[in-house]
């Protein structure tokens, strides 16, 4: 089973728009990015053409930046972000096989 990218996901009061397409993922190669979090707009944009794991996993660590902007003060650093986004990606694959 497949992790289904929403189109939108909310977080605290806010509702942030979930962006991939061609033209994000112009935007997103410029800057040598596969994901990023706009908070100003309440934007995540995800690239596109990349594979599904890493979509997944892109997904989960640029959630985790605004749950951090919005709950938490901005406070973690980038490599926080990557430890616990593993690890959430993981713990959900993980849950979501027949098996387990
Ligand atoms: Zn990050």
């Amino acid at each position: 089973m497949n992790i289904q990218i929403p189109d939108s996901i909310k977080i605290g009061g806010y509702v942030y728009e979930i962006v991939s397409d061609k033209e994000t993922d112009e935007v997103l190669d410029a800057g040598g990015l596969v994901g990023q979090a706009c908070h100003d707009d309440c934007i995540i944009k995800i690239k596109k053409e990349m594979n599904d794991q890493l979509r997944v996993n892109t997904f989960l660590h640029e959630t985790l930046h605004c749950i951090d902007q919005v709950f938490n003060g901005n406070k973690l650093d980038e490599d926080t972000i990557n430890v616990i986004a593993n690890g959430l990606h993981q713990v959900i694959k993980q849950l979501q096989e027949d098996d387990f």
